[in-house]
C-alpha cells in the first residue's frame, strides 16, 4: 500500500557539508559559520596559534579540539550557575552551536596576580599577588594593537553605555570568582584572563552575555605547586609543550578521557 505521507524528509537532520556553509567571519584561532536556525552561529576552533598581533604564527595539532572542550566545560558551568553566555551546546570535536550576539569591541581582562603586560607597564614582578582583582578594558582593533582604554573612552566613543559597562564588570567579577574556584580546586592558579561580551537581543529586550571563548589561549594558568605555566605563554615564550599543558588542564578538569585522542588517528602502519 502506498504511504499516505509521501516523505518525512523534513524530520531528518540536515547535514550541510563543511565547504558549503556560509562563513560569517574568520579570526586568528576560530571561524564562525551560519548556524542551522536564525539567531545561531557555529563556532569552529582551529589549530592556529598567534601572538604579538599575529606576527608569530604556528599550527599546533590538537589545540582546537582541546580549546573547544575546555571552553564548552566553562561556558556550560557558567550557564548552569546563571551567568548568561552565548553558548548553546557542543556539536562535535571542533565546533559548538552559539547564539548570535552583537560583539562589544572590548577585550575585558581580569587580573588577580601580576603578569604579562601589567608587569611590564608597572614594573611589577610576575607572580606578585594584586591587592584586589583588577578589571581592564582594551579596544579590539588589530590595526591599533588592541590599545588599553578607560571607561571615559568607551562611553565617549559609544562602544558601550555606562549601564552596559556596569553589566560587563558585574559579569567579569562573577566569571573571575567562578573560574578562580574551579581552577584552584584542581591545583591551578588563575593569574588573569580575557573575556568578551556581546549584546543578545531577545525581542525588544537586550542583555549582555559572555561570548567568544575561555580557554588556556585566553587565561594565564599556573600550577599551584610548581608555578609551571599551563597556558598560551608556553607558545608566546617558546617554552614548548603547549598541547601537553592544555591536555593536562583538560585532564584535571575531568574533561577528556585518558584514551581520547585530540587529533584524528588515521590507519597505523604496522612495521
Ligand atoms: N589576552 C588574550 N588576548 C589578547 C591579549 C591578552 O586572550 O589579545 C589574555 C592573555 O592570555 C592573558 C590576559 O589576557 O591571560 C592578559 O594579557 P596581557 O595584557 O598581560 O597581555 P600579553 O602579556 O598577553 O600581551
Amino acid at each position: 500500500m502506498k504511504e499516505f505521507w509521501p516523505t518525512m524528509d523534513f524530520l531528518k537532520p540536515r547535514l550541510i557539508p563543511m565547504n558549503r556553509r556560509r562563513r560569517i567571519y574568520e579570526g586568528k584561532a576560530k571561524v564562525l559559520y551560519e548556524g542551522p536556525e536564525p539567531g545561531t552561529l557555529i563556532q569552529h576552533f582551529k589549530d592556529d596559534a598567534t601572538a604579538f598581533n599575529a606576527k608569530k604564527h604556528q599550527i599546533i595539532d590538537g589545540k582546537g579540539v582541546l580549546n573547544n572542550r575546555i571552553s564548552e566545560f566553562i561556558f556550560q558551568h557558567l550557564n548552569n550557575i546563571g551567568v548568561p553566555t552565548h553558548f548553546i551546546r557542543r556539536l562535535n570535536m571542533r565546533e559548538q552551536l552559539i547564539k548570535e550576539v552583537e560583539i562589544i569591541p572590548l577585550e575585558v581582562v581580569v587580573r588577580n596576580v601580576a603578569a604579562g603586560s601589567l608587569s611590564t607597564r608597572l614594573g611589577l614582578e610576575e607572580g606578585t599577588q594584586l591587592p584586589r582583582s583588577i578589571i581592564e578594558f582594551y579596544y579590539k582593533n588589530d590595526g591599533l594593537n588592541d590599545p588599553m582604554v578607560s571607561e571615559e573612552h568607551i562611553t565617549a566613543f559609544g562602544w558601550a553605555s555606562p549601564q552596559e559597562i556596569d553589566d560587563i564588570m558585574a559579569l567579569a567579577i562573577r566569571v573571575n570568582d567562578f573560574l578562580s574556584g574551579l581552577f584552584l580546586g584542581v591545583g591551578i592558579r588563575l593569574i588573569d584572563f580575557k573575556m568578551e561580551t556581546g549584546r543578545l537581543w531577545e525581542g525588544e529586550m537586550m542583555r549582555i552575555v559572555v561570548a567568544d571563548e575561555i580557554s588556556p589561549d585566553s587565561c594565564r594558568l599556573w600550577d599551584v605547586k610548581s608555578n609551571d605555566k599551563m597556558d598560551k605563554d608556553r607558545f608566546r615564550r617558546d617554552l614548548g609543550g603547549v598541547v601537553e599543558a592544555y591536555t593536562e588542564v583538560a585532564r584535571r578538569l575531568g574533561i577528556m578521557q585518558e584514551s581520547e585522542a585530540t587529533r584524528p588517528t588515521g590507519p597505523q602502519l604496522v612495521q
